[in-house]
Formats: C-alpha cells, sequence, structure tokens
C-alpha cells in the first residue's frame, strides 16, 4: 500500500500528506525535473510538493502545475505545496511570497517556511542569495531573523495566500524564542533528520508544542548515503521492500513527515510503500545516530544557529 496520501493534522486545522517530493534540482538536471513532477504527481499519486525560492526551480513546477490542472485531472486543491522565504529576502518576506505565487502561478501555497533563522545582506530583489566577502565569508545582515517570522505571521492572519506557516532549521532555543515573542505556533519545523541524525531533544520539544517535524534529506541527500546502512538493508530484506520505504516509514511511523528526492523517474514511479516497522525495528534506527550522530547538510552560514553535530 503507498503513503503517498496519508495525511498528517497540523496544530491550526489543515492537514498534511506525509510525504512530500523534494525539489532540490542542480542545474544540468532542471530539464529532467518537470517529467518528474508529472510522474509523480500523475503517476504515483504524490500529492505534496516541498520548494523554496531559493531552489530556482518554481518557474519550471509553476509550468507543470499549470499543464496539470489543464488537463483536469488533478485540482489546485488536491496537491499540498509549500515555499520558503530565503535570508537574503528575510526583511521582504511578502516580496519572496509574491515571487514564488507568481513563478508556481497558484494563489495561495498551503504552507510557507523561513527557510533559515538567518539574514543575509543582499539587496532588495535578494541577489546574490549567498552574499561573500572576498575571504569566502558570508555576510549577515544586522538585522533580527525572528523579525522574519513576525512579519510572516501578520501576512498569514491578513491575506489568503498562505495557509499555515512555519519554520527551518530552527533549534530548541530559537524555537523557545519564538514561542515567547510571537503569537502563532509555527506548524511545522522543516530539519535534517534520519536514522543517522535522530535529534531526539529537538524532536521531543516539537512534539510537546504541536509543532509537526518534516525531515528533509531523509536520504543523506546527495548519494543517499543512509541508504546503504546495513540495518536498512536488512529492514528491506524483512519487509520485502526496498531500503528507501524503510527510512520514509522510519519517519511516519513516528508521527512525522518525510521529504525524500529523486530525480530518477523510474524511481518515482513506484512511490513508497507503507512498511509495518515494530518498536524493536524504530529503536534500533533511532540508536544508530544515538550513538553516532552524523550531519550530511552542512552549510557553511548554519555552523552558529544552534543546531547539533554541525562540526
Ligand atoms: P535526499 O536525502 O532526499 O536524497 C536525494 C538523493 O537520494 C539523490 O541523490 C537521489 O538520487 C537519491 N535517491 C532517491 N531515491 C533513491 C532510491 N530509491 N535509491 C537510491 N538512491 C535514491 O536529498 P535532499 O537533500 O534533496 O533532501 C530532500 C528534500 O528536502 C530537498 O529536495 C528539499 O526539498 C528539502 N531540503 C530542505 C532543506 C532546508 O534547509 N529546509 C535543506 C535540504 C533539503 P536520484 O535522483 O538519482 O534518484
Amino acid at each position: 500500500m503507498s503513503i503517498l496520501q496519508e495525511k498528517i493534522q497540523l496544530n491550526n486545522g489543515t492537514a498534511i500528506p506525509v510525504v512530500g517530493l523534494g525539489t532540490v534540482t542542480p542545474d544540468d538536471k532542471k530539464p529532467i525535473l518537470r517529467e518528474v513532477v508529472r510522474t509523480a504527481i500523475l503517476d504515483a499519486g504524490y500529492r505534496h510538493i516541498d520548494t523554496a525560492w531559493y531552489y530556482g526551480v518554481e518557474p519550471i513546477l509553476g509550468e507543470v502545475l499549470e499543464e496539470i490542472f489543464n488537463e483536469g485531472k488533478i485540482k489546485r486543491e488536491d496537491l499540498f505545496i509549500t515555499t520558503k522565504v530565503w535570508p537574503a529576502l528575510w526583511s521582504n518576506p511578502q516580496k519572496s511570497l509574491d515571487k514564488s505565487l507568481k513563478d508556481l502561478r497558484v494563489d495561495y501555497v498551503d504552507l510557507w517556511l523561513q527557510h533559515w533563522p538567518l539574514t543575509f545582506k543582499s539587496d532588495e530583489n535578494g541577489q546574490p542569495p549567498v552574499p561573500r566577502d572576498s575571504s569566502g565569508k558570508v555576510i549577515e545582515d544586522d538585522g533580527d531573523f525572528l523579525d522574519t517570522y513576525k512579519k510572516m505571521v501578520d501576512i498569514y492572519k491578513n491575506s489568503n495566500k498562505v495557509k499555515a506557516i512555519g519554520v527551518s532549521n530552527y533549534s530548541i532555543g530559537n524555537l523557545d524564542r519564538l514561542l515567547k515573542e510571537t503569537d502563532v505556533v509555527p506548524v511545522i519545523n522543516q530539519i535534517e533528520l534520519h536514522p543517522q541524525l535522530p535529534l531526539n531533544d529537538l524532536v521531543e520539544f516539537c512534539n510537546k508544542h504541536k509543532i509537526v517535524v518534516e525531515a528533509y534529506s531523509p536520504f543523506g541527500s546527495n548519494g543517499a548515503p543512509v541508504l546503504e546502512l546495513p540495518l536498512v538493508k536488512q529492514l528491506a530484506e524483512k519487509y520485502n521492500v526496498r531500503p528507501a520505504d524503510i527510512l520514509v516509514n522510519y519517519h511516519t511511523a513516528s508521527g512525522r513527515v518525510a521529504l525524500p528526492r529523486s530525480l530518477n523517474p523510474d524511481r518515482i514511479k513506484q512511490g513508497y510503500k507503507k512498511v509495518p516497522l515494530t518498536k524493536e525495528d524504530l529503536a534500533k534506527l533511532y540508536e544508530i545516530g544515538e550513538k553516532e550522530p552524523k550531519r550530511y547538510i552542512k552549510e557553511d552560514w548554519g555552523h552558529h544557529i544552534g543546531l547539533p553535530f554541525w562540526d
């Protein structure tokens, strides 16, 4: 059975499909994205797309989505679309949202996230997206990253353009501050998470505050190293599924959302099967990262934002 259409409730009463299509796409692979998205939605049954202003793919997604809606098989309200505000546009999230909506060719997004709790010193159009000085160091602005979320709250409350708001790459300390200084609890915190990086304290904090955790890079990103773990392979054999099914179910069985990416249409077509992982299976998967944590996405701008295991 596929789990692509299963949903969980968010703290504002909306619901999110537990698996979303990751859309980070290297430039040389962008031509394949059209086919991947069509296959994902029309053949595999994906109903959730995770994208961002920063990924540079929203114009491509917009074209494909418009095409699919015009064909009449899927309606806008059948899909859950997420986009994000990049730190280069931290002081003007409205501009970021308007650009994303225009490029995606939709009137609203289902979820809008603050991509990182950071402020970059870029121009009013968010250029360059990652400003660096002559030594290569990221140039940060002296603003407060929480101002972005506060502006997102205003937009959420005063327009129909976003159905829910949330954050990404927030540590416990940053979430704690957000909860004290604002009156809208984010519905989501999107973070790197997989058996090598279980981040139990952060996940527990989110659960306590009814913030659903979304797992990005669930396979360990490029090259998919987490799929190679011996226990993941053993469990795949035990249940006669693919290692990728095990890693997706590791999250969905624990009430989280998984955001796997593949630019291989044959893989996309297979979707993800529901696997009856036992408590013992899950405990063994958690043990891997509890003993030897490993983070794969270690962007240099993220080392000081309070998320563990950056070095
Ligand atoms: P993933 O962890 O999803 O891994 C992607 C890699 O896995 C690709 O190399 C892909 O290769 C490979 N792969 C996928 N399926 C299989 C399979 N069945 N067997 C073998 N290999 C496979 O990577 P991402 O880092 O892209 O994370 C997923 C999504 O999370 C992103 O696309 C984005 O939407 C989000 N994200 C958010 C971030 C944030 O800061 N909020 C940061 C990073 C990601 P192939 O294409 O050949 O299948």
